[in-house]
């Protein structure tokens, strides 16, 4: 798609550190480096976000982030975890409108990556749940 930047980088238009590749996924190391080997697993077709994806192109993906996922354990020996993330939206951080995935290895509590989930499952009866539940339960198409 002209004018992505991720496009431009799947055809060596913008250089990138590339870690993987094969027909369908590109794999290079983010510019930020959050964290060492801080990774970004793209499709080479252009989608924005994960509302975009049919199943076979998740597949595609999805397939190859346990083998990225090793390769950064083989690489790094000293990695204690693995962060996958995955952002949908500006209102939930995207900032690059290709679809991408995350891997972010975590060497240490006091590294720069953090992510906060809270608590609030007192806010919620288990009848508000229920409804909850089967709202989106009935949207999922099979
Ligand atoms: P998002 O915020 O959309 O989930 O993540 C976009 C990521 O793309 C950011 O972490 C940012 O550092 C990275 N990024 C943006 N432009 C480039 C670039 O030109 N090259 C590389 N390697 N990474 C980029
Ligand atoms: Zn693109």
């Amino acid at each position: 798609m002209d004018n992505c930047i991720f496009c431009k980088i799947i055809d060596q238009e913008i250089p990138s550190h590339k870690v993987y590749e094969d027909e369908k996924v590109y794999a290079f190391l983010d510019i930020s480096q959050v964290t060492k080997g801080h990774t970004l697993v793209i499709p080479k077709k252009h989608v924005s976000d994960v509302f975009e994806y049919d199943e076979d192109l998740a597949a595609e993906v999805f397939t190859r982030i346990p083998k990225i996922a090793r390769a950064l354990e083989a690489a790094f020996p000293e990695m204690q975890g693995l962060n996958i993330l995955n952002n949908n939206k500006e209102m939930a951080y995207q900032t690059v409108f290709h679809s991408h995935v995350h891997l972010l290895p975590r060497y240490s509590k006091e590294d720069d990556f953090s992510i906060h989930f809270g608590h609030h499952m007192e806010d919620y009866t288990a009848d508000q749940l229920a409804e909850i539940a089967k709202q989106i339960e009935m949207q999922v198409k099979k």
